[in-house]
C-alpha cells in the first residue's frame, strides 16, 4: 500500500495503517514532511451546530459532511492519544468545537519512514493525499478560473498530482471544482513564515472595491470566514481589491488583534494614500489597503465515497485508489470547513477501509 504524500492526510492515514499492522511506503514529494499543516494555525474544528455546517456549506455532499462531522471528536483524541500536543482545549469560536494543536508536534506523533520521490501516487493501491492543485497555476486556470494570477498562500508542492493520476485510471470530479479556501493577502511579497500574521482579515469592517473603483462586495455579505469575499476578489481584474477603512473599523477586534494591527502589519507599499487611489474614496474612509486574492486550499477535487473510495463519474469505485484531506472534494463546497478535520477523518477512513 502507498500514501502518497506526508502532510495532514497522509501522515494520519501512514499511522493508522501501521496500528493495523499494515506496512505503507509512504511517499514525499516536498522536501520535509507536514505539507500547508506545518504552516498552518493547527486549529482542527467542526461547526457546533451540524445545520448550521449544512447552511454553510450547503453544496457539500451531506454524506462526506456527516462523516467528517460524526467522527471528528474521536479523530482528536485518536490524535491526542499519538502524542499530538494540544495548545488550546478549544477553537475560540462560539460556532465550532475542536482543538488547537502545535503543527510540528503533529510530524512528530506521527512520524514515519518517508521515501522523497518526485511521484509519490504511483502504485496498484494508493491513498491519496497530495493536497490538491492550489500550487498548479495550470489546474487553479482551468477549473478556479481567476482574473488574475492567485498568490499561493500554502506549501509549493501541491501541483495536483493526485487528481491527475487519478483522473487518468478513469476518476470522476467533484462539485465545487471552481471553490477555493484562502485569504486576502496584502499586495506585496511575502515568505511562509508571514502566512497567518499578514493575513488581511477584516472584510466585514471594510468597504471593498476593485481596481475599477467599483464596490462589488457588501461587508454585511461576508461570511465570518471571509472565503466567500476571497473568491468574489478572485474574479475582479487582476485578482485584486482595495479594503477602506473609516476610524471605527480600524479599532474593530478580528480574534486576538484589532484591524488596525492587522493593517499595521501589511507592508508599508500596499497602505495607499487616499489621494493615490485610482478612484475617489468614499466619505469618511481614512486607510486603504491594496489586497491580492490568495490560494490555501481548493476545495473541489476528487469525487469520493463515505469511506473515501475513489469513484467514476458513474458512481462505481476506482478499484485501489483512496482519496484523503484535499485530493478529495465535495466537502466544504458553497463554504469553507476546516481541512485539517477533512484531512484527519478521511486519512482515517481511508486507512481503515484499505486495511479491511
Ligand atoms: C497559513 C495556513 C493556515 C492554516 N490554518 C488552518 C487551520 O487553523 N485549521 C484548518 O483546518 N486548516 C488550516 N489550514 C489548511 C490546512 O493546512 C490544510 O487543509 C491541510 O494541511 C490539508 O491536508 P492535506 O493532507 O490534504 O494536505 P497537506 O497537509 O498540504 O499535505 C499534502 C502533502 O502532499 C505532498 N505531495 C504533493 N504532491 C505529491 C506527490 N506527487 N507525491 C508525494 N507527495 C506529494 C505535499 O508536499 C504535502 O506534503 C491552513 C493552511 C495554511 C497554509
Amino acid at each position: 500500500m502507498v500514501v502518497a504524500g506526508a502532510g495532514m492526510a497522509g501522515l494520519v492515514a501512514a499511522a493508522r495503517l501501521r496500528e493495523l499492522g499494515h506496512h505503507p511506503v509512504v511517499r514525499e514529494k516536498g522536501t520535509r514532511a507536514g505539507g500547508s499543516m506545518l504552516l498552518s494555525s493547527g486549529v482542527i474544528w467542526r461547526h457546533r451546530d451540524w445545520s448550521e455546517f449544512r447552511r454553510e456549506c450547503h453544496g457539500g455532499d451531506e454524506r462526506l459532511q456527516r462523516v467528517v462531522w460524526e467522527r471528528l471528536d474521536d479523530a482528536i483524541a485518536w490524535l491526542v492519544s499519538k502524542g499530538a500536543p494540544v495548545v488550546w482545549e478549544d477553537t475560540g469560536n462560539p460556532r465550532t468545537i475542536g482543538k488547537r494543536f502545535e503543527p510540528r508536534g503533529i510530524v512528530e506523533a506521527l512520524a514515519s519512514e518517508i521515501e522523497h520521490d518526485a511521484d509519490g501516487c504511483d502504485g496498484e493501491a494508493a491513498i491519496l493525499c497530495t493536497g490538491g492543485f492550489a500550487a498548479s497555476s495550470e489546474l487553479v486556470t482551468r477549473y478556479i478560473a481567476p482574473s488574475g494570477s492567485l498568490r499561493l498562500r500554502a506549501a509549493p508542492w501541491s501541483e495536483g498530482d493526485g487528481l491527475r493520476f487519478a483522473l487518468g485510471r478513469g476518476a470522476g470530479l467533484s462539485s465545487a471544482m471552481n471553490q477555493f479556501y484562502g485569504r486576502n493577502m496584502p499586495d506585496a511579497s511575502w515568505d511562509e513564515t508571514q502566512l497567518v500574521a499578514l493575513s488581511q482579515l477584516y472584510g466585514r469592517f471594510a468597504r471593498i472595491f476593485d481596481a475599477d473603483g467599483v464596490e462589488f462586495f457588501s461587508r454585511d455579505d461576508v461570511s465570518w470566514s471571509e472565503t466567500n469575499v476571497v473568491q468574489a476578489t478572485a474574479r475582479r481584474r487582476g485578482a485584486k481589491a482595495f479594503y477602506l477603512l473609516d476610524g471605527e473599523a480600524l479599532e474593530q477586534r478580528v480574534r486576538d488583534r484589532t484591524v488596525a494591527e492587522m493593517v499595521e502589519a501589511a507592508p508599508a507599499e500596499t497602505r495607499v494614500a487616499l489621494g493615490d487611489l485610482p478612484f475617489e474614496p468614499p466619505a469618511g474612509a481614512v486607510q486603504a489597503v491594496r489586497v491580492i486574492a490568495s490560494i490555501t486550499h481548493t476545495i473541489g477535487g476528487l469525487r469520493v465515497d463515505e469511506r473515501a473510495h475513489v469513484l467514476r463519474e458513474d458512481g462505481t469505485p476506482v478499484d485501489g485508489l483512496w482519496a484523503a484531506g484535499v485530493d478529495a472534494g465535495g466537502i466544504a463546497g458553497g463554504g469553507y470547513a476546516s481541512g485539517l478535520a477533512q484531512a484527519l477523518v478521511q486519512g482515517l477512513v481511508a486507512a481503515e477501509d484499505a486495511a479491511s
